[in-house]
């Protein structure tokens, strides 16, 4: 029934025009999101993972973690570990170092004494 009291007529699967159209309308959404999922995740994971601090000493983690404040991911575009002239790369998708900060370095991350290459 609708709301004005005439009878909706079912489609085959028993569900209103009404119910076919959100249903549709739904999916229409989701699988776009469903299709993207694999892709965003794959950005996410994009990179070296570089946050082992195994064999440094407790005041090397400190500098790193409290002084320098790493970040293996950077969230500012214009400050990446690969763009900073302290950075000692190591190849294509690995760890790279850091002439002041010790450790792994990831390529993608940054920190607070981050000084960019000269262009
Ligand atoms: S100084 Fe900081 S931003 Fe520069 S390479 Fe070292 S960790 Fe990365």
């Amino acid at each position: 029934m609708t709301r004005n009291g005439t009878r909706d007529s079912l489609d085959q699967d028993g569900s209103t025009p009404a119910m076919s159209r959100r249903v549709a309308l739904g999916r229409m959404v989701a699988l776009p999101l469903v299709a993207a999922l694999p892709a965003g995740l794959a950005a996410c994971n994009r990179g070296p993972k570089c946050d082992d601090t195994t064999g440094l000493s407790p005041e090397d983690i400190k500098v790193r973690k409290e002084v320098a404040v790493y970040e293996e991911k950077s969230s500012d575009v214009t400050r990446y570990c690969k763009d900073c002239l302290q950075y000692t790369p190591a190849g294509d998708n690995a760890c790279g170092g850091c002439k002041v900060v010790k450790g792994p370095i990831n390529p993608e991350g940054t920190c607070k004494l981050f000084v960019a290459k000269p262009s």
